[in-house]
């Protein structure tokens, strides 16, 4: 049997999706900050995620490279058993990897909308309904899915996006009821802008500068800056903390002001 460590059952490992760089990348260092041996997934960016379990290493933290297409057919199923064969069982899932395929509603492809559901959000989905089995199993779990202040409002060009968010948080809220009662806790992070390589891509697709665009993002933030991975990381470290026992099925708007 497990000895309990401040809750958390010894060996237990987290699962960082898309943790090759921007967001997925801090909440992956700060969770082996936390004392989690890390999963670092990512998709293609190899050298990203070499660099994050390096940092990881250099801090003294122990983390794992791991190669996978999330929105693949089984794809998050060999992510949790190849984490659980090489570092222990997952007990920490943060459903992060993310993409965005922008578009006007009445131009939209089919790969479009498909592409941006079966990443943001049917990948999710699978993630943890296939790591709850071993958290339950621990009676002890931690699931963050990160969505965004785009899910419960309007934001024209994000037909899909705003879909898969605002579906995030209907399921974070709905597994968070169905598993309250064994030591799993499943909540949801939601950014405001982040000054990462998915927001240098949409300044591109404007045919504006970076820094342009990250000038004019700041000015709608009531703080008056932009977003950092950081910013996001320590919401997740919170989350997957013992801190947060008590706390499950919440939003929380990481957005330098009331929902960005
Ligand atoms: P990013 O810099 O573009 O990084 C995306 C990450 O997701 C990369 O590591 C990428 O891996 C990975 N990824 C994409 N598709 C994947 C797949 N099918 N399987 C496995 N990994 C995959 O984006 P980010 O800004 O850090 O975004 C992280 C999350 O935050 C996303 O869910 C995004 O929607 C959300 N978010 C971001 C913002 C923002 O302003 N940046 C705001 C709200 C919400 P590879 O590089 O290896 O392909």
């Amino acid at each position: 049997m497990d000895r309990f460590v401040s809750g958390r059952p010894e060996h237990a490992t987290a699962l960082v999706t898309g943790a090759s760089k921007g967001i997925g990348a801090a909440i992956a260092r700060a969770l082996a900050e936390d004392g989690w041996v890390v999963g670092v997934n990512y998709r293609s960016d190899e050298a990203g995620a070499k660099a994050t379990v390096e940092a990881i290493e250099q801090a003294g933290g122990r983390a794992v490279a791991l190669h996978g297409d999330v929105s693949a057919n089984g794809g998050g199923q060999a992510l949790l058993k190849e984490l659980a064969g090489e570092a222990g069982p997952v007990l920490a899932l943060v459903n992060n990897a993310g993409v965005a395929r922008d578009g006007l509603a009445i131009q939209l492809e089919d790969d479009d909308w498909d592409a941006v559901i079966a990443t943001n959000l049917s990948a999710a989905f699978r993630l943890t309904r296939d790591a709850l089995r071993g958290m339950i199993k621990a009676r002890y779990g931690r699931v963050v899915n990160i969505a965004s202040v785009v899910g419960p409002r309007a934001n024209a060009g994000q037909s899909n996006y705003a879909a898969a968010k605002a579906g995030l948080i209907g399921m974070t809220k709905t597994i968070a009821h169905e598993v309250a009662r064994r030591g799993v806790t499943v909540n949801a992070v939601a950014p405001g802008f982040i000054a990462t390589e998915m927001l240098r891509q949409t300044a591109a697709r404007m045919r504006i500068s970076f820094d342009q665009f990250l000038e004019g993002a700041a000015r709608e933030i009531p703080v008056g800056r932009i977003g950092q991975p950081d910013d996001i990381a320590n919401a997740v470290s919170f989350f997957c903390s013992e801190a947060a026992s008590f706390v499950s099925g919440q939003v929380l708007y990481v957005a330098g002001g009331p929902k960005g």
